[in-house]
């Protein structure tokens, strides 16, 4: 309504010295004209400026998605800091635990959990799992998967997000590896976007090095562990900055139903 009577005040009076200067210049029409179409056009744009100053976020666009995962945690000081962030962007991620953490910071699992993340497996003790016969692999993993059962026992409702998800330790594997994961129903979760958050990079070069390789279905490698994160935790800010600008869906890698199908 605003608008309505703004314009309709514009035109009357740029109507005035328009109709009569018609037949003395016939000139002043078109630049008269061109004056009451560039002030509406430049008004209409300022208002949509406006709106864009308070305009939400950006929404998800369904073609774009980013699965966020971290390997070799749970870590009673790193990972806290981690959910913090992802509870800023109201993310979710993949989180993929060695055993010997999982027993000992039981606590760290189920606050992981009870954030709506998921819970998959890196293995016991981080062996190399190409090394291994299928009895060494079948305690790598399976007494993993039980600590993380083991810190959730109190919480059936959680049960649902630990998956059958196994990330192997440098992520060596090979065609035993994955028959030895088929044999315990569990399916191998590699990544293809690695941050490089492990080689000491500062927030801002980890930001970087992600940018240049970021497209849809990016499968993001973090880390929740291992030594200090600091620089983790400040570029995993920066990244999901980046991400729900650039209107990427952030999601779990592995779910319930398996991991997420990549295409491309
Ligand atoms: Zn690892």
């Amino acid at each position: 309504m605003r608008k309505f009577w703004l314009l309709l005040t514009l035109a009357l009076i740029l109507s005035l010295p328009f109709s009569g200067s018609v037949q003395a210049d016939p000139g002043s029409e078109t630049g008269q004209t061109q004056t009451l179409s560039a002030f509406v056009e430049n008004w209409t744009e300022s208002e949509v400026q406006d709106q864009a100053d308070t305009t939400p976020l950006p929404s998800a666009d369904p073609e774009k998605k980013a699965y966020l995962t971290f390997d070799d945690g749970p870590d009673p000081v790193w990972s806290p800091q981690v959910l913090a962030v992802l509870r800023k962007y109201q993310a979710h991620a993949t989180f993929y635990m060695i055993g010997r953490n999982s027993s000992t910071f039981q606590d760290t699992v189920l606050a992981i959990a009870s954030d709506g993340n998921t819970l998959a497996n890196h293995s016991y003790n981080h062996y190399d799992l190409t090394t291994l016969n299928f009895q060494g692999f079948s305690l790598e993993v399976g007494d993993t998967e039980q600590s993380i059962r083991n810190a959730l026992k109190d919480h059936p409702e959680l049960a649902s997000q630990v998956t059958k998800c196994l990330r192997p330790p440098y992520g060596k594997s090979n065609e035993t590896v994955y028959a030895y994961a088929t044999r315990m129903g569990y399916s191998i979760s590699m990544w293809n976007l690695d941050t490089r958050d492990w080689a000491g990079l500062a927030p801002e070069a980890i930001l970087a090095n992600f940018s240049d390789k970021l497209q849809p279905d990016r499968v993001i490698l973090f880390h929740d562990g291992g030594e200090d994160r600091q620089n983790t935790i400040e570029a995993l800010d920066l990244v999901l900055h980046e991400l729900i600008m650039q209107g990427y869906e952030i999601l779990p890698y592995c779910t319930e139903t398996g991991q997420a199908i990549i295409g491309g």
